[in-house]
């Protein structure tokens, strides 16, 4: 007990209060302060909104109550980073328009174009790569699972950094659930900054059945409800003080037109991999790289573990994916690492 409180402040300590940052019109982009009951669901609005918040060009994708306030999470026009900000903080809006010119807009169009193949649909790999530049983006995979989070793969990646190794964990609502102390966990790396944490949708409960075909499987399956899997689990995100990431990624990564589609309605990118280790893709310059964490995909870590060790220099190529889509005058602009 005495643990768990000591556990509880440490965290408390790190993370934003809504209050602070609200006030000021200044986006929360990390994890803040929120309990479980926090959260109005009712209130749950998808919106699709153009808006400028302190002249910067951001997108509204959702509305919701907050501590008894309106917030919006938005997305910003030309960073990717996503955020959440009292709605009072928005100007100028008027209804998106997926045809206009800016980073956002190219990457949902590019990313949900139909027809799209059933498996692997959506983002691969850098959009350019720099002369002279090596790049990976990292992605790690919480499907629901009985088995244990593992944690050496976060060990193993911070030997090439200092602080703050770039990770995508790709999680589902059913993982946090049943992994409480495991979520902490990743909560504290986080915090500590340790490991520099991109959140993303996973779909709420991940459905798999491992005797069906792909046609009818994950979220194929039959009597599926896509909104439920995707705004559902965004509403999970959000009760646990996380903010998601503009991207989504389909369990087993299967699509069809439809549901890409309705994705793209909703404003989200499509995460797909083009180095998903566990099926003997090899990581490439600006290769999206799929690892599972969840226990059930060892031959994936075991291979990362490997190439790590014949490349090492891999370990420090690791970059945010919200640059996945930066192009090479981007990329010479933006700080070095
Ligand atoms: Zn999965």
């Amino acid at each position: 007990m005495k643990t768990a409180l000591l556990i509880t402040a440490f965290l408390a300590s790190f993370v934003a209060t809504l209050a602070a940052q609200a006030s000021e019109c200044t986006p929360i982009t990390k994890r803040f302060a929120v309990d479980g009951t926090d959260l109005d669901k009712s209130t749950y609005q998808v919106t699709m909104q153009a808006c400028k918040v302190n002249d910067a060009d951001v997108v509204s994708l959702r509305r919701f109550k907050l501590k008894g306030e309106m917030f919006n999470w938005i997305v910003s026009s030309k960073t990717l980073q996503t955020g959440i900000i009292p709605e009072k903080c928005l100007k100028q809006c008027a209804g998106f328009d997926s045809n206009s010119q800016n980073k956002y807009a190219n990457i949902l169009t590019d990313s949900t174009r139909v027809p799209s193949p059933t498996a692997g649909a959506g983002i691969q790999k850098a959009k350019e790569v720099g002369p002279g530049q090596a790049e990976a983006f990292l992605t790690i995979d919480l499907c629901p699972s009985s088995k244990k989070l593992q944690t050496e793969i976060f060990e193993r990646i911070q030997s090439g950094y200092m602080t703050n190794v770039p990770v995508a964990l790709s999680v589902s609502g059913l993982w946090i659930k049943n992994h409480h102390d495991e979520f902490v966990y990743l909560l504290q790396l986080q915090d500590q900054k340790k490991i520099n944490i991109t959140w993303v949708n996973h779909s709420l409960t991940h459905p798999y059945d491992q005797t069906k075909g792909i046609e009818e499987n994950f979220l194929l399956t039959p009597g599926i409800d896509f909104q439920r899997e995707v705004l559902g689990n965004e509403m999970v995100m959000f009760s646990q003080g996380l903010v998601p990431s503009i991207f989504f990624r389909f369990p087993g990564l299967i699509s069809s037109d439809k549901l890409i589609d309705q994705l793209k309605a909703w404003g989200l990118i499509p995460l797909g991999a083009n180095a998903w280790l566990g099926k003997g893709q090899k990581i490439k310059n600006g290769s999206i790289v799929l690892v599972h964490g969840n226990g059930n995909e060892l031959s994936g870590l075991t291979l990362l573990y490997k190439a790590l060790e014949v490349q090492p220099q891999i370990n420090a190529t690791w970059t945010n994916l919200n640059q996945v889509y930066n192009s090479v005058t981007d990329k010479m602009e933006s700080v070095p690492k």
